[in-house]
């Protein structure tokens, strides 16, 4: 046996870690802005949960969901969780929240599970960073948490589209469901086979057909099925977007394909990805928490795809260089001792600093410094720390000079600007 990784399963070490662990901060920091609370949920459920949400028609549940039976659980089928949003309805419903403070607004962040063909941007363990807000089934808060991720793709600097649609509620989007079968059974022969299982299983997703984006052209269109209510309501999601200076496309072919989504869902796609290119998708589920067993509230959620939005932040050039400010190189013993009070003076300053092991020949230590990329090599040995100065050397420019030791602090801080 090889103990090697699994398919669609990563190791990210260094930059490609960072890139990931950058998107949750900064997601975390402007949530925090919009008085959104953390929830932590468990990644082992019942895989019962996912049917009964996600529906058994979908592609996550029909064959991407890594099932066991939990001998210790009375034989429970339980499931790793292939995502967020119906671990943090059970929860809220268990909690009582549904009937004692409905109004909820939750994220939460961590690693998903689907059996998928692994390719670029579509692993088997990913990360989502997500949010669901309960109890507000009115425009504005759609329109918030679209205003919200428009303010996190520019924070990352990451060059992105929004697409947003409305899909209806249980009023009038029977008629397009059924105008899509209709058009469906028309368009057989354009059709592929996950298609025709789709007409009748879960019409919506027809739209979503892989074999050729031109066959969905002639399908009808959501928007022209919408009733007075959900027209109003997407209409003001729209002008609250517009007015805030968020720019979006209305790309009527886009919908989510559960039944308990209802009018608004959005997508949001970045440069740089290829193929997979949504970095972030979501959507209204008013149906949603009474579905699960819980009160009649309304609900809208989305999730970043952590690890796509983070393949986007490094092809945009736009990850921050994480290299430290000065590599300290000691000689000799006592210089040695005294190079660890040197660092922790100079990490007290908020300076980057790697310690170089004292153990090795200067020219050594002097490309380790370069290797690691360290701006400045400091350099003590018996003579520096008898006199309290310390040898700065610049490995940019390559030059060097000698500077009190009380004083290293700012020079290397000036350097960087
Ligand atoms: P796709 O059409 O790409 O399969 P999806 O509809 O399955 O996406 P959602 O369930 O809406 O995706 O998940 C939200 C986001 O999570 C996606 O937009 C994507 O960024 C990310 N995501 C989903 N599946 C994967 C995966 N297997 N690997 C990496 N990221 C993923
Ligand atoms: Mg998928």
């Amino acid at each position: 046996m090889e103990l090697t990784r699994l398919r669609g399963f990563r190791d990210l070490i260094g930059a490609d870690a960072r890139a990931m662990s950058l998107v949750e901060e900064r997601a975390r920091a402007i949530f925090d802005r919009y008085s959104i609370k953390e929830i932590r949920i468990p990644v082992l459920e019942r895989a019962q949960l996912y049917q009964r949400s996600s529906g058994e028609t979908s592609d996550v549940v029909e064959k991407q969901m890594y099932t066991f039976t939990d001998r210790d659980e009375g034989e429970t089928v339980v499931a790793l969780r292939p995502e967020g949003t119906p671990g943090v309805v059970r929860a809220y419903i268990e909690a009582g929240l549904d009937r004692t403070d409905p109004e909820q607004r939750l994220f939460y962040s961590g690693p998903m599970f689907r059996r998928e063909r692994p390719q670029k941007g579509r692993y088997r363990q990913f990360y989502q960073f997500g949010v669901e807000v309960f109890g507000r089934p009115d425009a504005s808060c759609d329109a918030e948490l679209l205003i919200m991720i428009d303010e996190l793709c520019r924070d990352l600097k990451v060059p992105f589209t929004m697409e947003i649609n409305s899909i209806g509620d249980q009023k009038c989007r029977p008629a397009f469901r059924e105008a899509l079968v209709k058009w469906g059974r028309a368009h057989w022969d354009e059709l592929d086979e996950d298609c025709h299982n789709r007409i009748d299983r879960n019409p919506l997703r027809l739209l979503d057909c892989k074999r050729d984006a031109k066959v969905t052209e002639s399908a009808p269109n959501s928007l022209d099925f919408l009733c007075d209510e959900c027209r109003a309501h997407f209409d003001t999601v729209k002008e609250l977007l517009t007015a805030a200076g968020v720019q979006y496309l209305v790309n009527p072919r886009m919908v989510r394909g559960l039944d308990y989504y209802t009018r608004t869902a959005f997508e949001v796609m970045a440069g740089g990805l290829g193929a997979q290119s949504t970095v972030v998708a979501g959507g209204r589920y008013d149906g949603l928490v009474e579905t699960m067993g819980g009160a009649a509230v309304a609900g809208i959620g989305f999730a970043i795809g952590v690890d796509r939005m983070a393949l986007a932040l490094e092809a945009a050039g736009a990850l921050p260089a994480a290299t430290p400010d000065a590599a300290i190189i000691s000689m000799g013993a006592a210089a040695a001792r005294h190079a660890v009070v040197v660092a922790r003076v100079l990490r007290g300053a908020n300076l980057n600093i790697e310690m170089l092991s004292p153990e090795r020949k200067m020219k050594t230590l002097l490309a380790r410094a370069s290797k690691i990329g360290a701006r400045f090599a400091l350099i003590i040995g018996d003579d520096e720390l008898a006199r309290g100065v310390v040898q700065l050397r610049d490995l940019k420019q390559s030059t060097q000079r000698e500077v009190a030791e009380a004083e290293a602090a700012a020079a290397i801080a000036e350097a960087r600007g």
